[in-house]
C-alpha cells in the first residue's frame, strides 16, 4: 500500500535513475524506502540487513550497488570517513552531521545560524573557497551509558 506522496517520489525516483540509465527495480526501490525511514545514514551492511527481511534473496553485494547507483543518479549522498564503512544519507541538500566517535552513527545537525558565521570565515589568501562543513563530534545517548 502506497500514499500519493509515496509514489511522487518514487515516480521522481525513477526519472532520477533513468536520467543517468538505470531501472527502478524492486530492490532499489526498498534501499531508497529504507533510506527514507531511518535519521542515522547507515551503512551498506545496516540498509543490507533492513530489506534482507522482507527480499530474502538480496545479496549485500546487490545492497552495494543499489546504493551506488541510488549515488550516481544523484537521489542519495555518501559520506565518507577515511576508513570507516561509508554511510549513505537521504539528504542531498547541503547541511551538516554530527558524528558518534563510539558507534559510528550519524545524525543531520540543524545549524542554520551557524553557516552564516562560516561564511564570514576567511582562509589564507589566494585559497578560493567552494564548499565547507562542519561536524560535531562526540558520544551518543547510547554511546555515554
Ligand atoms: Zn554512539
Ligand atoms: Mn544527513
Amino acid at each position: 500500500m502506497s500514499t500519493k506522496k509515496q509514489l511522487q517520489r518514487q515516480e521522481t525516483l525513477r526519472q532520477q535513475l533513468h536520467a543517468s540509465g538505470a531501472q527502478l527495480t524492486t530492490q532499489r526501490a526498498a534501499v531508497y524506502d529504507y533510506l527514507s525511514g531511518v535519521d542515522h545514514h547507515p551503512t551498506a551492511e545496516d540498509v543490507f540487513l533492513a530489506v534482507k527481511a522482507n527480499l530474502p534473496r538480496i545479496s549485500l553485494a546487490t545492497v552495494y550497488k543499489n546504493l551506488e547507483a541510488l549515488v550516481q543518479c544523484g537521489a542519495v549522498s555518501k559520506l565518507a570517513y577515511g576508513d570507516a564503512a561509508a554511510r549513505y544519507d537521504i539528504r542531498t541538500d547541503h547541511h551538516y552531521h554530527t558524528r558518534c566517535l563510539g558507534c559510528g552513527k550519524i545524525w543531520d545537525l540543524d545549524a542554520t545560524q551557524e553557516s552564516e558565521q562560516l561564511r564570514q570565515i576567511k582562509p589564507q589568501k589566494g585559497f578560493e573557497v567552494r564548499d565547507y562543513r562542519l561536524e560535531l563530534l562526540g558520544y551518543c545517548k547510547e554511546c555515554r551509558r
